[in-house]
């Protein structure tokens, strides 16, 4: 009788010509009190695909954010009751915030008409990249788009990659804001962030995701390919690292989908082979997500503090302690097991035991447990901005402890500005 959540959704997505919605479906943000009601909450989500998991159980998370669709509220709700699980909802219909959602289009040849109050499409934020590169200076070539910042050769790596999953928009809309600071900002720690490293920067990694979740289905997380009735390989669950292992569904009808082998997809063939020619060089690898406002450090298979977790978790939280000054907003800095739950075959794991990059995070942005994925759009500049400070600090604390010494340093000035598309063709 209770048709599978996932399925249900897939074969919509298929079918509905029409833009899916979400009218009366719910946000539950659901309080465990111990192991025990962890359990139970596990075996949900084990049991029946009814269920939209946007945060996973864990023994030591301080909530569980779930969606449900109006037909499984009640089943979910006397399964908690009787149980004694405490529970609150916080979007009773998740479809009126995603009515209210402001997205924009990007006006050509005015780059300034980017702003910090919207969400745009695909097409719009890739115009954009194009319009930097011609008002700021040369070198252009063209799927996933990404843009290099450069003022000059001989510089080590900071490589962002962002929106993997493609219904965290909060990611592309922070890491513009990032592109933009990046470029015009007068902040002199900026400038000097902007001048001494090479910053590779991907907004969109999961584009044909990204355009579904504009188009048909707001919270579409995998990428597109179909596997029978089923579509979507979840992109941050297939890397050549641990495939397959915890936390991820050897079945193509579960958001977490690790596809039928380690980098089958198109996506993250291109980009991990692409990080691989860089990889001598890159110094920190960011990787963007959202919920939850944690700062996760590799590895996602053990709680083990294994290579340079230490010092990881040091710069880590003062960076955290940096971001917190301008809004309060607090974060969580923790390895990916021990701070959100057990996950394989994900972006930092793969770059930090392949390439031994020094330092590697995944950055699950806004907020914990109101909005989750259909963040207003009024908080994409204050998360921008405090996403900012956090990393000029994660650059300054990493100094201090020795690393991303090598390179120009402060010295170099403002002689030319590169920018060179890096771009992959997916189909
Ligand atoms: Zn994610």
């Amino acid at each position: 009788m209770l048709k599978t959540f996932l399925l249900c959704l897939s074969f919509l997505s298929l079918t509905l010509a029409e833009k899916f919605r979400f009218d009366n479906y719910s946000l539950y943000k659901v309080l465990p009190k111990n192991v025990t009601q962890v359990k139970w909450i596990e075996e949900l989500q084990n049991a029946e695909d009814m269920f939209d998991f946007w945060s996973e159980p864990q023994s030591h998370a301080e909530y569980v954010s779930i969606l449900s669709s109006p037909e499984n509220k009640s089943y979910l709700e006397s399964f908690l009751k009787t149980r004694g699980i405490n529970f609150e909802i916080t979007l009773p219909n998740i479809q009126e915030v995603i009515d209210k959602e402001t997205v924009k289009k990007y006006t050509r040849t005015n780059t300034r008409s980017m702003t910090w109050d919207a969400y745009y499409p695909l097409e719009d934020i890739y115009a954009w990249i194009d319009d930097l590169v011609a008002t700021h200076s040369s070198v252009a070539r063209r799927i996933i788009k990404g843009i290099k910042i450069s003022h000059g050769s001989g510089r080590k790596i900071i490589f962002i990659e962002s929106a993997i999953h493609s219904r965290e928009w909060i990611t592309p809309a922070v890491t513009n804001y990032i592109i933009n600071e990046l470029l015009t900002s007068e902040d002199e720690d900026t400038k000097a962030a902007a001048r001494d490293f090479d910053w590779y920067i991907f907004p969109v990694t999961n584009p044909d995701g990204y355009v579904w979740t504009h188009t048909e289905y707001r919270l579409w997380r995998k990428n597109r390919r179909p596997f029978g009735a089923d579509i979507g390989v979840d992109l941050n669950r297939n890397w050549n690292n641990n495939w397959l292992g915890v936390g991820s569904s050897g079945n193509a009808s579960t958001n977490t989908y690790a596809g039928p082998g380690p980098f089958s997809e198109e996506e993250t063939r291109t980009l991990s082979e692409y990080i691989s020619s860089l990889a001598d060089k890159i110094d920190l690898y960011l990787s963007m997500h959202s919920s939850g406002q944690l700062l996760l450090i590799p590895f996602g298979n053990t709680t083990e503090p294994l290579a340079n977790y230490y010092d990881a978790i040091k710069i880590g939280r003062r960076a955290m302690g940096a971001l917190s000054v301008r809004y309060g907003t607090p974060y969580t800095t923790g390895n990916i097991a021990e701070a959100i739950y057990l996950a394989t075959g994900t972006s930092i794991d793969w770059v930090k035991e392949a390439h031994q990059v020094p330092l590697v995070y995944c950055y699950e942005l806004r907020d914990r447990g109101v909005f989750g994925h259909v963040l207003p759009a009024d908080q994409i500049l204050p998360s921008g901005e405090e996403t900012m400070d956090s990393i000029l600090e994660m650059i300054h604390q990493a100094r201090r402890l020795g690393y991303m010494n090598s390179g120009n340093g402060l010295k170099a000035s403002i002689l030319s500005l590169a920018f060179i598309f890096v771009n992959f063709y997916l189909h």
